[in-house]
């Protein structure tokens, strides 16, 4: 399985989940990372089973550069909620680029840039999404394992609340702290509600969620969710402010 794993706008930490395993990934049968920038310095850009892409596409060159990738893909899987979502870069959809100039006012920002830092779903076809800020790496290690036995990979396909549930964790929304764990994808274990600190959206929407009644939820207990999911999640999910807004919560 030829494998490449790709840079957009964004930190790198997902891909140093990649690093903290290359010792297992090294010892895998039929498994070569022939393209990684970050991990080593031979590489081979022709064709991959399997590319893991992190960070959001933020420029035009972005642009025609997932294009390509995609292409040369059999399958891509965005990782991180960069990827997945708009991460950190999202932030300025939502603000004033006269805001953002005063900030970085000595350089260019706006050469090349799209108006929107964009999911890469939003580009390109996403086979696979890996959630988290970073990814975790038993996580990426689940989904190689599954992807190298033929096996589908694990859908989180459920609220971090069942996961919160399983831990025995007292729900915070009942002792009265804002948490997000009914509206966000799982994958962490609940990490955030286990040590008592509301979750705050980073593994992006949960699909299926009932946004309105988890608003209206919020509203019963006098907390502004807009304001919640601006101060807290307008950093990692570009997504997830978008579908508030679009029902006008
Ligand atoms: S998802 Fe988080 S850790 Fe991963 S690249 Fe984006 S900002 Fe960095
Ligand atoms: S603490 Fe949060 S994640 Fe846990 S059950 Fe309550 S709402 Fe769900
Ligand atoms: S913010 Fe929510 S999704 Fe992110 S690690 Fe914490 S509990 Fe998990």
């Amino acid at each position: 399985m030829r494998v490449g794993i790709f840079k957009f706008s964004s930190c790198d930490g997902c891909q140093l989940s990649f690093i903290n395993l290359s010792g297992e990934l090294a010892e895998l049968e039929n498994f070569s990372i022939d393209y990684f920038l970050e991990g080593q310095s031979v590489n081979n850009y022709e064709y991959f089973d399997f590319s893991f892409v992190e960070g959001s596409v933020s420029t035009t060159e972005e642009i025609e550069r997932i294009k390509d990738i995609r292409e040369r893909s059999k399958v891509l899987v965005g990782i991180g909620a960069c990827a997945v979502s708009g991460g950190v870069q999202s932030i300025r959809n939502f603000r004033n680029i006269d805001d953002i100039k005063t900030v970085y006012n000595t350089v260019d920002i706006t050469k090349n840039v799209l108006e929107n830092a964009l999911p890469i779903s939003q580009v390109v076809k996403v086979d696979f999404e890996i959630r988290g800020c970073p990814v975790s790496t038993d996580v990426v290690k689940d989904f190689i394992n599954s992807i190298l036995i033929g096996k589908s990979p694990h859908n989180y396909n459920y609220p971090v609340c069942l996961e919160c549930k399983r831990r025995g964790n007292i729900c915070l929304l009942v002792l009265n702290k804002p948490c997000l764990g009914p509206i966000t994808t799982a994958g962490c274990n609940a990490l955030c509600p286990s040590v008592n600190r509301g979750c705050y959206g980073c593994f992006g929407p949960y699909k299926d969620a009932n946004i309105e009644a988890f608003y209206n939820l919020f509203k019963e207990k006098g907390w502004g969710i807009r304001d919640f999911i601006e101060n807290s999640l307008n950093p990692y999910n570009h997504l997830f402010v978008e579908k508030l807004w679009k029902q006008n919560l």
